[in-house]
């Protein structure tokens, strides 16, 4: 088994003279959650149908648990479980007939098909509904037995398109705690998209962001905002010489300081830690009131990559 569920090496695919995924390169690590981030028509749906097999790479190569998607798209798909575009449920059969026949079609013998259907339904408080039809359910109760659909026969891969979108923020919650759990216990990796960036800040490992095709970013939460903008720390109080700010400047991973209508604003790098900065900037006299580090958001850092001009 590789440590990589996904890789992809310069992964295009046109469709006439649209260039929906240009140049892709990937790696996603096994048993974490990944979010695939991108503006509407970025090339997100593209790629995940190019990573099922369900369409033909123009060129470049990827693989899916280590089978290659021209080639063994058969396997990759009996391996993986899928939230797609809608449900994927039969609205005239009841949740448990749904899961029931799911289970079926992955080769689950009736008593473990019993077994893990009222599992999976208890998990996600649908027992004592499971002999209602599915078409009867709430948008979120089916968006919780479609979750339970993609996982009956236990998928190394979970590929969610928006899976809690139009949630209610207790569900979506409790859904996000699940694929935390299922990546940090039970080594399944989650392949996430959403429009939703502070969802992906909390929830995702690592994410790419795509953008017109191509990747833009990728890397944990904090590091794609680091990319953006430095961490820049605030200071206010008094006291300050004006000599503090070019000695400032002469310390190591201060990037830039100066003083404005905020008070003193400190540029740092990465290696950059607070108390150092209290210790110096007391040793210089000044009195401080409230010292904050604030760094750029994902959301911030999402907006800045994904302008229409870039890349
Ligand atoms: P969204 O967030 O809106 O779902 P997306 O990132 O999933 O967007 P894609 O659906 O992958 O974007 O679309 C990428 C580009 O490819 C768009 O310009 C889209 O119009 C184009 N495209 C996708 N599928 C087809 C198709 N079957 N035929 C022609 N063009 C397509």
């Amino acid at each position: 088994m590789t440590d990589l569920s996904i890789r992809t090496e310069n992964l295009t695919r046109d469709f006439h003279s649209i260039r929906a995924v240009n140049d892709l390169s990937l790696c996603v690590p096994t048993g974490i959650v990944f979010g695939f981030l991108g503006p509407n028509g970025a090339g997100k749906t593209t790629t995940i149908r190019l990573l099922l097999g369900l369409l033909e790479p123009t060129s470049g190569q990827a693989e899916v648990l280590g089978l290659d998607v021209r080639t063994q798209a058969g396997r990759i798909r009996a391996c993986v479980g899928t939230i797609l575009e809608g449900d994927g449920l039969y609205e005239r059969l009841t949740a448990y007939e749904n899961l029931d026949l799911f289970a079926e079609i992955n080769h689950l013998n009736k008593s473990e098909r019993n077994t893990r259907i009222r599992q999976l339904m208890e998990h996600l408080n649908l027992w004592g509904r499971q002999s209602e039809k599915a078409g009867k359910f709430s948008t979120g109760m089916k968006k919780k037995l479609a979750l339970a659909r993609a996982l009956i026969h236990r998928p190394a891969l979970l590929f969610l398109d928006e899976p809690t979108a139009g949630l209610d923020a207790h569900s979506a919650v409790t859904l996000r705690e699940d694929f935390k759990t299922l990546a940090q216990q039970e080594g399944v990796t989650v392949f996430l998209t959403t429009h939703n960036l502070a969802e992906a800040e909390k929830l995702c490992d690592r994410v790419a962001v795509i953008h017109k095709g191509q990747l833009v970013a990728e890397g944990r939460p904090d590091e794609i905002g680091a990319q953006i903008q430095r961490p820049l720390v605030k200071v206010s109080g008094y006291g300050f010489a004006p000599r503090t700010l070019a000695e400032l400047e002469r310390l190591p991973h201060v990037v830039s300081a100066e003083y404005g209508e905020d008070g003193l604003m400190i540029q740092i790098d990465e290696g950059g830690e607070i108390p150092g900065l209290v210790d110096f900037l007391v040793s210089q006299g000044v009195r401080l009131e409230g010292i904050q580090k604030t760094s750029t958001s994902l959301e911030d850092a999402f907006v800045a990559l994904t302008r229409e001009e870039s890349p």
